[in-house]
């Protein structure tokens, strides 16, 4: 029996309201109204009743689909209240309907969700982002872009540059320098380009300005991200969880558990079969609320979550799911040979046992075949491969057929972000929920 959750009554409020004007005056959620059991049945399996929304689903009835009746996207366009933003990706992008005034609500909730965050986080402080400017900020690949060409608002972006193999020592000198001078009270990153800005702090002996927080975002942090990150910044981290078409869904606790922003959106769990780690381990499906021009209804946002067993958190909060973490996207499952469901967070507690490891890659080929990409100094290859083989025959099953091989680095995939983990087959998530 999984546990019940506290909610304020506007969450359910809330709810209500969403389904009730999707269904009623929303093109996307026409077709749903033949899977509402009806008005009178709890809200919540109202929800479960119905369908989920996929990317597919955005890009049929983008964006007019998305809005009630009475909005008027092109009046919205034109006044500014709105834009279109298309999210980076080769197979999945998608374009969205883009609200500022609630994108920064969202993110205001959010931090009220980690005491570090809500001392320090005002709404006018000064906030570095490390990231790939394929994801937030302004690309220029072939010319650098002064310090004030990559300004906006409160934020200062580090990095301009879409391929991270392409960093030269003088750049990542350069976000050193622009760290100290900029005195950024929150440093937002993608964990992976903050662990290689930090392999080369570490390696070079340098020091770097603190900034009160560190928030990570964009991609799993992964173990040794933060062995890396820890080695160099001695600060608060805090993971921040959501997506460009959702805000912000969860924010990591000073106590590191994970707690719903319940006040913009709605978190429907489904939990795996026993088999492949459920009932606690399971995908979510986001709903938005407050947005009046965008509406995402059990929105499939492509993450796998473990509910707290608990139930509670020791930070003391208590509206909303918790979760004991985030373990990854649904694309970077694995399977082992006897086909369990591995998630990345599995996989990486497995191999966070290797030591000096920079970075890795592991791509499943066949049923039991495993390629393992490794970028690492140690100099004992031969031990290093004898080890990481066996931990994933461990995990996998003996029958597994692992294939290590070494590094200078590993790139990202075209979208900006990092894959640490995928099989190069489907795995359709459906057959493996309850
Ligand atoms: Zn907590």
């Amino acid at each position: 029996m999984l546990q019940t959750w506290n909610f304020s009554s506007d969450y359910h409020s809330h709810s209500l309201a969403v389904l009730e004007t999707a269904l009623s005056q929303i093109a996307a959620y026409k077709p749903w109204q033949a899977f509402d059991p009806g008005r009178e049945y709890p809200i919540d399996a109202r929800y479960a009743a119905m369908p989920v929304l996929t990317k597919k689903d955005i890009r049929q009835y983008f964006p007019r689909g998305f809005v009630p009746v009475d909005c008027d996207v092109n009046r919205g366009l034109a006044n500014g209240e709105i834009s279109f933003v298309e999210t980076s990706g080769t197979i999945d992008r998608v374009t969205n309907i883009w609200n500022q005034k609630w994108w920064d609500a969202s993110e205001r909730a959010s931090w009220k969700l980690n005491t570090h965050a809500s001392k320090i986080a005002t709404g006018n402080h000064r906030e570095a982002i490390l990231a790939n400017p394929l994801n937030v900020g302004f690309v220029s690949d072939n010319l650098e872009l002064p310090m004030e060409k990559r300004r906006l608002s409160r934020f200062l972006y580090l990095n301009e540059k879409t391929d991270p193999l392409s960093w030269s020592t003088a750049h990542m000198d350069r976000m050193i320098t622009e760290l100290g001078a900029f005195e950024p009270v929150v440093l937002e990153a993608n964990p992976s380009l903050l662990a290689k800005l930090c392999r080369y702090i570490t390696a070079s002996k340098k020091t770097v300005f603190q900034p009160g927080l560190i928030v990570l975002t964009y991609e799993y942090p992964a173990n040794f991200h933060y062995r890396q990150i820890r080695q160099v910044f001695n600060v608060p981290i805090a993971s921040s969880y959501g997506t460009t078409e959702t805000g912000y869904v969860f924010m990591q606790c000073e106590e590191g558990k994970f707690h719903q922003n319940a006040e913009f959106c709605r978190v429907d769990f489904q939990p795996l079969k026993s088999e492949h780690g459920g009932p606690f381990l399971g995908r979510i499906l986001v709903t938005t609320f407050n947005n009046p021009w965008y509406y995402l209804v059990h929105f499939n946002v492509g993450d796998l979550v473990r509910i707290d067993e608990r139930g509670s958190c020791s930070c003391g909060r208590d509206s909303g799911l918790i979760l004991s973490g985030i373990e990854g996207r649904i694309a970077n499952v694995t399977l082992t040979c006897t086909g369990r469901l591995v998630t990345l967070c599995e996989l990486d507690d497995a191999l966070s046992v290797l030591e000096n490891i920079d970075e890795y890659q592991l791509e499943q080929v066949a049923a039991d075949r495993y390629n393992l990409h490794l970028v690492s100094p140690r100099l004992d290859k031969h031990t290093l491969s004898k080890e990481a083989s066996e931990v994933l025959k461990k995990l996998y099953g003996k029958k597994a057929q692992v294939s290590v091989t070494y590094e200078d680095a590993i790139s990202p995939e075209s979208s900006g972000k990092y894959s640490i983990s995928k099989a190069l087959f489907p795995v359709e998530i459906e057959r493996y929920l309850q």
